[in-house]
C-alpha cells in the first residue's frame, strides 16, 4: 500500500448521529436493537464505500456495549446507543481498519508451513463474541473453512457480552459456503446476531435473503459529499474535492479515502482501451479525421502489465471500474445529461470520444465490460477476459 500514509485512517464515527446518510433506516435498527427484537441476520447492503462495515461495527457495539446507553426521543421511541468508552465498545473498535486486520491475518497464515496454511481461513477476532469474515484471499471468497468456524462457534455461549457477533463482509461466497450459512440461518441460535455485507443483495443466494433482513445503505448527495470532505479532508485542493465528491458515487467512505493519484492511473490505462475503440470506430465509419492511428501496442501493453504481479487482480479490479465510470460518463453526454458527467475534468475528452462513438458501441461495450467482471467474480484468468475485451473493443 504505497499511499497508505497520505489517507487518513478510519475511525468509527462517535456515535450514530454522526453517521450520514440512511437516517430512518438507522433509526429502525437503533429502535429494534433497545426493544432487543433485532433480527438474527441482517443484510446490510450498498456500494462499496456506503459504510457498510462502519455501521456493522457500531451496531456490534451498540448490542455488546456495557453500559448500554439510550437516547429517548419526545415521541416516546427508545433507542439503543453504544458508550466507545468500555472494554467490549473498545475492542470491537480496534477492527475499523479492516483492510490492516486482514493483511495481518493474510501475514500470519504466510508463516504457516504449507500443509497448515490449506487449513488457516481467514479471520478477524477483535472481541471474544465478534468474529470478522472477510473474503479470504486470492480469490476473495468467503470460503467454507470460514463459515464451519462461524457454526462452530455459533453453538457456544457469548463468553462476556450479551450476544455471538458474525460480520460477513463480503456478498461473495463460495457456493458450498453460501450452502452452509443457509444452514444455520435457518435455525439461528439465540445468542447469535449475523450482519451480511454486500454490495448487491441479488449475489446472495435467494434462500439465504429469505432468512434476513435487508437493510439498504443510500447514496449521499454530492454536495453533502463535497462538504464533508471540506471539513475532512484539508490536505484535498477545492477543485479535487469537486471531482471526488463525483467518483464516490454517494459514498462517504469512498470518499474520505479516495486515492486520486491512484484513480487517475487506473484511468490513464482505461483511456487507452477507449482512445483506441474510437479510433477504430472512426477507421470503420471513414468519419472526418480518422486517425487510423489504432496503437495495438499501447494496448498490449496495459494487458500485460496486468498479467502479473500480486497486485494484478486489484490493478485490475480498479481499471475496470474506472472503464465502467467513463462508459457512463460517454452514456450522459450520448443522452443528453451532461451535467450528470463524474469524471469532470476531462470533459473536453469525453465530449471528443462521445462524437466518435456510438450509443449502440457505448452500451456494447458497457455489456460486454460487464460480462468481464462477473468472469472475475467466477475467477477466470483475469489477463484472458481483459484480452477478449480488448479485442471486442478494438475488433
Ligand atoms: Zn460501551
Amino acid at each position: 500500500m504505497p499511499t497508505a500514509d497520505a489517507i487518513p485512517a478510519p475511525a468509527l464515527p462517535a456515535d450514530f448521529n454522526e453517521f450520514l446518510g440512511s437516517g430512518a433506516a438507522i433509526e429502525g435498527l437503533r429502535t429494534a436493537i433497545a426493544a432487543g427484537r433485532l433480527p438474527h441476520a441482517l443484510i446490510l447492503s450498498g456500494p462499496a464505500g456506503a459504510g457498510k462495515y462502519t455501521l456493522a461495527l457500531m451496531l456490534a457495539m451498540a448490542i455488546q456495549c456495557e453500559r448500554q446507553p439510550r437516547d429517548l426521543w419526545s415521541n416516546g421511541q427508545t433507542l439503543a446507543g453504544f458508550c466507545g468508552h468500555c472494554s467490549n465498545c473498545t475492542r470491537i473498535a480496534q477492527a475499523a481498519n479492516l483492510e490492516e486486520q486482514v493483511a495481518a491475518a493474510v501475514a500470519a497464515r504466510e508463516e504457516l508451513r504449507e500443509t497448515d496454511k490449506k487449513e488457516t481461513r481467514v479471520l478477524v477476532q477483535p472481541h471474544p463474541d465478534v468474529l470478522i469474515l472477510p473474503p479470504d484471499p486470492p480469490q476473495l471468497l468467503i470460503k467454507l473453512g470460514q463459515v464451519r468456524t462461524l457454526i462452530e462457534r455459533a453453538h457456544y455461549l457469548p463468553a462476556e457480552a450479551p450476544r455471538r457477533i458474525f460480520i460477513l463482509t463480503s456478498g461473495a461466497m463460495m457456493k458450498e459456503a453460501a450452502n452452509s450459512l443457509l444452514k444455520i440461518l435457518e435455525e439461528p441460535p439465540e445468542t447469535v446476531q449475523i450482519f451480511l455485507l454486500a454490495e448487491n443483495p441479488g449475489e446472495l443466494l435467494p434462500t439465504i435473503r429469505s432468512r434476513a433482513a435487508l437493510v439498504r445503505l443510500g447514496a449521499l448527495p454530492t454536495e453533502e459529499i463535497e462538504s464533508l470532505l471540506a471539513h475532512r479532508r484539508h490536505d484535498v485542493a477545492a477543485k479535487q474535492r469537486a471531482l471526488i465528491a463525483r467518483l464516490a458515487q454517494g459514498a462517504a467512505g469512498r470518499a474520505l479515502g479516495f486515492d486520486l493519484a491512484a484513480y487517475e492511473a487506473a484511468r490513464a490505462d482505461a483511456l487507452i482501451f477507449l482512445r483506441n475503440a474510437a479510433g477504430a470506430s472512426r477507421t470503420a465509419t471513414g468519419a472526418q479525421g480518422a486517425g487510423g492511428d489504432l496503437d495495438h501496442t499501447a494496448l498490449f501493453k496495459v494487458t500485460e502489465t496486468y498479467r502479473a504481479g500480486a497486485d494484478g487482480q486489484q490493478k485490475t479490479i480498479e481499471l475496470l471500474r474506472t472503464m465502467s465510470l467513463l462508459l457512463e460518463d460517454l452514456l450522459m453526454i450520448e443522452s443528453g445529461t451532461p451535467e450528470l458527467v463524474r469524471n469532470i475534468d476531462l470533459r473536453a475528452e469525453l465530449d471528443r470520444m462521445a462524437a466518435a462513438l456510438s450509443f449502440a458501441w457505448i452500451e456494447r461495450a458497457s455489456h460486454a465490460l460487464d460480462q468481464v467482471q462477473s468472469g472475475l467474480r467466477r475467477n477466470l484468468l483475469r489477463s484472458l477476459s481483459l484480452d477478449a475485451f480488448a479485442a471486442q473493443l478494438t475488433g
